[in-house]
Formats: C-alpha cells, structure tokens, sequence
C-alpha cells in the first residue's frame, strides 16, 4: 500500500502540514495530558519517521517501540484516531527493527498518508521545541513545562517560553505569460523553486516581499497580493505565499544565495518543486490562471 500527494488542493488549508490536513485523525494535546495506557508510538530519527506497513500505513504501538529498547523518553502529543500516541526521539545510530519502515518525509513522494506525513512534520517541530527549551533563554537554569499547555517556565528566574514560530514569506512573480523562478545551490539538481525569506525586524509581510526580491533577483515588483500559508515544522517556519506582477529591473542574483534565476513561460517550465509545498501550490495556481488568460485571448 502507497500513497501519492494529491494532483491539487482546493485550498491550501490542506496543504501537508497544515493542522487541517490532519484534523480528522489526530487532536493536539500536551504532555501533562498524557492518560497514561497503551498507544501509537511516532518515532523519527531526523526527518524519518518510522511507520508499520504490516497491513495499510500506520504507526507503531508501543510494542513494536519496545524492539527499539528505547521507550524511555517518548512524551504524550495528543490522539492519533483516538489513541494515545507519544513521540519519541530516536539516535542516528538506532537500527530499525525489520517490522517497521523508516521513510523520510522530505522525498518527493513520500508514500504516506496526508494526515501522517503532516504529524510527522509536526512531531518534527515537537522534538525541535523539546531540544531547545530544556534552558531558560534569561537564565540560563532549568525549565519545567507550564500544566496542558506547551510552554514552559524558568525553575530560577519564573520566566515563561513559549514554543516558536518563525515567520517568512514566498512569493511568485508574474511578467505577462512568465514567471519567475530560482534556484538554490543546494536543491535537488535541476530543480526550481520560488524566491523566499525570513521576516525581519520592523518588517510587515509585504515589505519582506519586497527586499527579498530586491536583494536575492535585482527586481522589484507591484501588485503584492496574499494568498494563503502554509506551517512549514522543518523546523518551524510559517510560510505566508504572495503573488506579485513584476514592475522594474533585470535579474541581477545574490550570488551567495542563489545559483540561478530566470523567467520561464507557463509553457516551458523546468522541474518544480514537490507537491507538498505552498511554492507548488503557488506555481500551479498562477499556471493555471495564465493558461486561462491565454485561452481567453486566443478565442
Ligand atoms: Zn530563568
């Protein structure tokens, strides 16, 4: 049994990731919550997340996690279709026993179910928050989680931390029947993407659009509209997609960020990015509204 990402999405709501694209089989809690009992068990080494293709694709119980000898620091998340399920960190070095499959959620097509590729991303987010926050960022001593919630509050100094979340933009150019789109330098060979960046200080959303193209292409732009976003838990990012209509400037590329950039017709694109990302959704809406265009002046 596999799985492929869909041709599309009605909105990118249900993008991967997003908590929507996994609503209907998991319910967020917090370790404090834990109602103790047996449960599913959501193991990653890195971006792998280990699953059990015994019959469909689902998680391991805890049985199958107890191969691993290595049940020790999993943490409650909340119920995966209404089961306890806990997540659980595993080493570079751990083997993975011959039951399970370990598939990494960054592949193109990652052969799993919408709602268990998006938990996998989300327990990817989870274990990054756990690894950062054992320290209080004021003090430097000990933190305790804060009851059913995910924060958690300094041991010393009673200082309170709440997980973090980065927000960035990406954003498609139009120039009438092309589009812009860029490539970094460590990219799957061949492939192409949109022009991204983090928020800065000071910065709204639209003025990071703008420097970013600016900074990274050389161009500027008018006609900055929002389209939707996306959670991005690699390891926690907020994507917010903008389209924009070029206005000025030939491409000039930041040389140390991207290796290429170019215009490309709706007709003649290169290798895009996989369908599980607000850059494709991106890519294919405006495609999609070009093509229309067209049509619309050629009859
Ligand atoms: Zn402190």
């Amino acid at each position: 049994m596999s799985y492929k990402l869909p041709d599309g999405y009605a909105n990118c709501e249900l993008l991967p990731f997003n908590r929507k694209a996994l609503d209907d089989d998991f319910v967020l809690s917090t370790p404090s919550q834990d109602p103790g009992g047996g449960g599913y068990r959501l193991m990653l080494q890195g971006t792998r997340v280990l699953v059990d293709r015994t019959e469909d694709i689902n998680l391991p119980r805890d049985e199958q996690a107890m191969e691993l000898g290595a049940d020790q620091d999993s943490i409650f998340i909340g119920h995966w279709k209404g089961v306890p399920c806990r997540l659980q960190h595993l080493s570079r070095t751990a083997s993975i026993p011959q039951s399970l499959h370990a598939t990494n959620i960054l592949d193109n097509e990652p052969g799993l179910p919408l709602s268990l590729l998006s938990l996998a991303g989300l327990g990817n987010s989870i274990l990054h928050w756990e690894r950062t926050s054992c320290c209080c960022d004021n003090c430097g001593e000990k933190m305790g989680r804060i009851n059913s919630e995910w924060g958690k509050k300094c041991s010393a100094c009673g200082s309170q931390h709440y997980p973090r979340i980065h927000p960035c933009i990406i954003v498609l150019v139009r120039r009438n029947n092309e589009i812009l789109l860029v490539r970094k330098p460590e990219w799957a060979p061949g492939r192409f993407g949109l022009v991204a960046g983090f928020v800065e200080f000071g910065e709204n959303l639209e003025q990071t659009v703008v420097r970013e193209l600016f900074e990274e292409t050389g161009i500027t732009v008018t006609n900055i509209c929002y389209q939707g976003s996306q959670s991005w838990p690699f390891p926690s990012q907020l994507m917010t997609g903008f389209t924009a209509d070029y206005s000025s400037g030939e491409i000039k590329l930041q040389d140390n960020e991207l290796s290429e950039g170019n215009w490309y017709s709706i007709d003649n694109l290169p290798q895009l990015p996989p369908r599980r990302s607000i850059a494709r959704w991106l890519i294919d809406m405006a495609v999609n509204d070009l093509q229309i265009d067209t049509n619309r002046i050629k009859g």
